[in-house]
């Protein structure tokens, strides 16, 4: 048994997204099949449509899916059928990370993510008997329906939107986890914001939450920084017009004690680290092409700074989702303000509008 379902298909990379109609397989034991309402567009599935990221074609993209519990495989017993639910990021449950409370560096991460199916090889979609690549970050959203496993799955509370939960499967939790869970910047602490598109803005929201004192966002475009300023931000710089590092010294008059880097643009990434000093700490979330190397300062390094990485916001999906989501209820982290819906079939221009920044976060809605 197959369900039919319409998805964008990647069929090469370097080429345009299509539509088409997919056979999807019945969810296996520990599997759900997820009625996908809206599928919210990342930078990450951009990064993989150019093969910066190895996901391997012809495949469906799409990592941040909302919608309803259609069926259950057999043993799954945390959803049921008419469950509303985001599927966050997929995690084995059994190496030393995921088992010490840190799934999103999951050792199996790279081939859950990106390897094009499930663990052991099989996909879930196929096109007359050829298979197309699935569970791009265990979900492959650009499509009617999806299959998640059940341990990815975050149930969303009664009655809720469900259109605007996706995005918090991956960006907007990226950018809010960033600064509650990695940086944690304390009272009277200052913070810089590279990059205020929709993950640097998930990132002031999450901010004007903290103790921080001063929230500088930095970008090239005066049309965002309105919107930084908007959402917390108490100062911002725009790049293009004056070196960043100099006007933050001006603003903190110091170095700041965090950064927070959303562009993965290389020169970017540069003036992250050159804008805090000692202690301070560098967070690098933007997504940069394969390959791409930074550099730093080796001795000013050494005055006690952290350059650190990371991955989705840290901590868990559960966590992350229900607690972005009680602050948004309370109006404190109004994310769903960033929204911007497409029908699934404007997916291209969609992305266009994202990479343009004429639109700060797509979201695909499903046809049903
Ligand atoms: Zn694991
Ligand atoms: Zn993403």
């Amino acid at each position: 048994m197959t369900v039919r379902v319409t998805a964008a298909v990647l069929e090469n990379y370097d080429t345009p997204f299509h539509l088409e109609e997919l056979e999807l397989e019945e969810p296996q034991a520990g599997e759900v099949l997820v009625k996908i309402i809206a599928s919210g567009i990342c930078h990450t599935d951009g990064l993989a449509q150019h093969a910066d990221l190895p996901f391997p074609t012809p495949g469906v993209l799409g990592h941040e899916g909302a919608g309803i519990v259609e069926r259950v495989g057999e043993g799954v017993t945390s959803v049921l059928p008419g469950d509303a639910v985001v599927i966050g990021w997929p995690w084995c449950g059994e190496c030393e990370h995921c088992i010490t409370g840190n799934p999103r560096y999951c050792d199996q991460l790279g081939p859950l993510l990106a390897g094009g199916g499930r663990m052991n090889g099989t996909t879930s979609l196929s096109r007359n008997g050829q298979k197309i690549h699935s569970h791009f970050f265990g979900q492959s959203s650009f499509s009617t329906y999806a299959i998640a496993n059940e341990s990815s799955l975050v149930k969303a509370p009664k009655g809720i939107a469900v259109e605007k939960l996706g995005p918090l499967a991956c960006g907007i939790s990226t950018g809010a986890g960033a600064v509650f869970n990695a940086l944690r910047p304390g009272l009277g602490s200052t913070l810089v914001v590279y990059g205020t598109g929709a993950v640097g803005l998930a990132a002031i929201m999450a901010a004007k939450n903290t103790g921080a004192s001063k929230i500088i966002g930095v970008d090239l475009h005066d049309a965002r920084l309105e919107l930084a300023k908007k959402y917390g931000a108490t100062h911002v710089i725009n790049a293009g017009r004056c070196n960043p590092v100099e006007e933050i010294m001006k603003i903190c008059g110091r170095h700041a004690d965090f950064a927070l880097e959303c562009t993965g643009n290389i020169k970017v990434v540069r003036q992250a680290i050159d804008s805090v000093g000692m202690l301070g700490t560098v967070c690098l979330i933007g997504g940069a092409p394969a390959g791409a190397e930074f550099t730093a300062d080796h001795l000013t390094t050494l005055w006690g700074k952290r350059i650190i990485g990371m991955l989705g916001g840290e901590s868990t999906s559960k966590k992350l989702i229900a607690g972005l989501l009680e602050l948004n209820a309370q109006g404190r982290f109004p994310y769903d303000e960033l929204l911007v819906e497409f029908p699934l079939e404007k997916i291209n221009e969609a992305l266009a509008a994202s990479y343009s920044g004429e639109v700060l976060k797509p979201v695909l809605r499903m046809p049903h």
